[in-house]
């Protein structure tokens, strides 16, 4: 038996695609795959993305780009991060991505995007230069969509007259949190991400939005033991038992994205929520039980109704992190593609 099993179901990939371009009502959903689609596969979130009708790819740098180039010949590629060395942009050049650009330094022959700030403070030209013939789009980027929206109002204000004059290019500015929530945010495309895995970008229920979460990742009891009062599990003596009580070990760790912070967080076993205890190991984590149960009882860390935000919670952070951070190598997991 493998340590842990990730699923992906692509069925809920383009179900979410649907979901987003209904409420982008005809601006062009451009599907976000950085960090390989957020843990989740990057080949196989583009694909089932531009099955369902996106019209691009975003990724953060050029690295990512050329590897969905070999999958996805024709598809619309944009490097969102920039692109800093020569080799970078001769690479970009050759394989036909479009680069996004925060300086007036526009590289030649390679389609471009102008990256204006509006308020997020990282990238971004203040003003917009009178754009040359390499640039198609001009986009900019919302600190605040899923937390301040009168500050996001402001920046797609802004946007909004920076680029009044240019709507021959196309202009996008959207990210999940906006293409959901903020019609005024709309423009020509949306650079979707999380909500395309069915994960909230506002930590909530994702079923709110009507997104459906893409991804499980299910485990089991390797080992089940009776704790005497005053027996411990795991590093660190953090959890006691002060009564007799049955512990779990579940072979995943924070090697696998099991992060010590979700000590604490729920997981079920074999259907029933019970609670991750004690110090969380590199490979291994346990969880309370409520009475005895075989080896080889499963175990669902996402999914069968478990929300990754629910151990975005507990660890204080976003379901994006949580999601990035699942290790699907298949030297410490197995992967599953399925409704492909
Ligand atoms: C990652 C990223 C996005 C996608 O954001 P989500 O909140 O995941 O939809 C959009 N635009 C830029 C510039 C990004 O870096």
């Amino acid at each position: 038996m493998h340590r842990s099993e990730l699923t992906v179901d692509l069925g809920a990939v383009r179900q979410n695609v649907r979901t987003l371009l209904h409420a982008l009502d005809g601006s062009e959903l451009w599907a976000v795959v950085k960090a390989d689609g957020y843990g989740h596969g990057a080949s196989d979130i583009a694909g089932a993305a531009l099955g369902a009708g996106a019209t691009a790819l975003c990724v953060a740098s050029v690295g990512e780009g050329l590897a969905l180039r070999r999958d996805f010949g024709g598809a619309r590629i944009v490097v969102m991060g920039p692109a800093t060395t020569n080799r970078d942009v001769a690479h970009a050049r050759d394989a036909g991505l479009e680069l996004v650009v925060s300086d007036t330094d526009i590289p030649p022959g390679v389609r471009v995007h102008l990256k204006l700030d509006t308020g997020m403070g990282r990238w971004g030209l203040s003003e917009l230069p009178v754009p040359p013939v390499e640039v198609v789009g001009l986009m900019s980027h919302l600190a605040t969509a899923d937390t301040d929206s009168a500050y996001a109002d402001w920046q797609i204000e802004r946007f909004r007259q920076a680029t009044h004059g240019f709507s021959h290019l196309t202009r996008h500015i959207a990210n999940s949190a906006a293409a959901l929530r903020y019609p005024a945010a709309r423009f020509d495309a949306a650079r979707c991400g999380i909500a395309l895995y069915g994960i909230s970008p506002f930590n909530t229920d994702p079923a709110e939005d009507g997104l459906r979460p893409a991804l499980a990742w299910r485990s089991y009891l390797a080992q089940v033991r009776l704790l005497q009062p005053g027996e411990s599990t795991g590093y660190g003596r953090r959890f006691v038992a002060t009564v007799p009580t049955w512990v779990g070990i579940v072979p995943v760790g924070y090697a696998d994205g099991f992060r010590r912070d979700m000590t604490g967080t729920e997981v079920l076993v074999d259907g029933e929520p019970r609670r991750a205890v004690g110090t969380v190991s590199m490979d291994a984590f346990a969880v309370e039980l409520d009475r005895e149960r075989p080896v080889g009882t499963p175990v669902t860390i996402v999914g069968d109704g478990l929300l990754i935000e629910r151990h975005a919670a507990q660890a204080e952070t976003i379901g994006y992190e949580i999601a990035c951070g699942v290790n699907s190598s298949p030297a410490r997991a197995s992967r599953h593609v399925t409704g492909g």
